[in-house]
């Protein structure tokens, strides 16, 4: 059997949907199902603002030109997670500081970003690893205490609560992915939410998603023609992936059931390797934490057994893969001049991660061979 990492799962609306924008005739952005998106996410997660961008990388971007970064500024952020979070703060001359992280959830550990707080410090942008909330309540208070702002990397958060309130709903911004690889995609895909109504925050994304110009304001007929009012880029998304993307929305609740289901017999079938001590740890949902179930990790005690389990299960057909190089230790961010050592955890936690292959259309068939296989490979360790 030959068991992918990842799979595309398919609502079965998305053709007609795109079928429909072609017949419309308006395939580039802000049409109908960009506004169909948009309600949908606000509605359901209960987002003041809604903006839709090409990707969680562009949402990250906006995020740090609508905060204001410059240079000599710092941004508060795990070295666990994606280039794009540190990406947008350099992007605009600022410096990404990194924390460490949690060993229960991997997320960032509250206490490490009061440590590095300087007063160069701008903002904290927590990553939701898995699916799973960081601690926004006391990230929250921090940012308050220090007056920073907080922008959520949500890009692996859609539709998971953390203390019963939706990710990316916590921080003054969270930024979402829908690409092919997360769990409700259009591709690429992602979305901005702005939260902090109190402030110009969302005129101003408005402005730097439409090529630096007053655009959605004339799309929404308050004026009669849109000039170039600030500095921007373009960020909108084709309605045809938006129409992609409603398609998946339609499925939300049985994308989360399905990927549940596979969370549940992974956990159940591995739970006695974690007590005989063969897994040291493997994903684990805190009470205070409703999950997407984004993805299933398990971690070794050392990155030789790791490897071997790799090597094992790809010689048997599955693809199971290692998962974020820490920042802190890869080429750049020693040009930032960080060590490896300076972020123990993460270091030592990233050499003996692997996930294991998880899509929301993975048969009990499919499920059982990998828990089949990881027996045999796991009685000969
Ligand atoms: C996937 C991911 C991103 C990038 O998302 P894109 O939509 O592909 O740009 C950013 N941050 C994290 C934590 C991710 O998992």
């Amino acid at each position: 059997m030959k068991i992918p990492f990842n799979k595309m799962f398919y609502s079965g609306q998305e053709m007609e949907y795109i079928k429909d924008v072609l017949e419309k005739g308006q395939i580039s952005g802000d049409g109908c199902y960009t506004r169909y998106v948009t309600s949908f996410l606000e509605n359901r997660f209960n987002i003041k603002k809604v903006l839709m961008t090409t990707s969680a990388t562009h949402a990250l971007e906006m995020a740090a030109m609508l905060i204001g970064l410059k240079p000599g500024d710092e941004v508060i952020m795990p070295s666990f997670t994606f280039p794009s979070t540190a990406n947008a703060v350099m992007l605009q001359g600022a410096k990404p500081v990194f924390a460490e992280i949690t060993e229960s959830t991997l997320n960032i550990e509250p206490k490490d970003i009061e440590n590095k707080i300087t007063h160069k410090t701008k903002a904290i942008i927590p990553v939701h690893y898995a699916g799973i909330g960081c601690e926004m309540d006391k990230i929250m208070d921090i940012a308050r205490k220090y007056n920073l702002y907080v922008i959520e990397d949500a890009a692996q958060g859609v539709n998971a609560k953390y203390k019963n309130k939706f990710l990316g709903t916590w921080g003054h911004i969270g930024c979402y992915s829908f690409h092919a690889t997360k769990n409700y995609v259009s591709g690429e895909g992602g979305a901005v939410a702005i939260n902090d109504l109190n402030s110009d925050l969302m005129e101003k994304a408005e402005i730097i998603r439409q090529k630096g110009t007053n655009r959605s304001q004339f799309i929404r007929g308050e004026i009669d023609c849109y000039s170039w009012v600030n500095i921007g880029s373009n960020y909108v998304p084709s309605d045809l992936l938006m129409a992609v993307l409603y398609a998946q929305l339609d499925q939300l609740d049985y994308i989360k059931f399905k990927r549940k289901l596979i969370y549940d017999y992974y956990w159940q079938h591995l739970a006695p390797y974690v007590k005989s001590g063969i897994i040291k740890r493997m994903v684990t949902i805190p009470q205070e934490c409703d999950s997407n179930y984004h993805l299933f990790y398990l971690i070794f005690e050392s990155e030789k057994i790791r490897d071997k389990v790799i090597k094992q299960l790809k010689d048997k057909g599955i693809c199971a893969v290692i998962h974020f190089m820490p920042l802190h230790s890869s080429k750049m961010g020693q040009k930032l001049g960080y060590c490896p050592e300076a972020l123990p955890l993460t270091e030592n936690t990233s050499k003996c991660l692997v996930r294991l292959p998880m899509y929301t259309n993975m048969s009990e068939q499919e499920m059982d061979y990998v828990i089949k296989s990881l027996n045999i490979i796991f009685k000969e360790l």
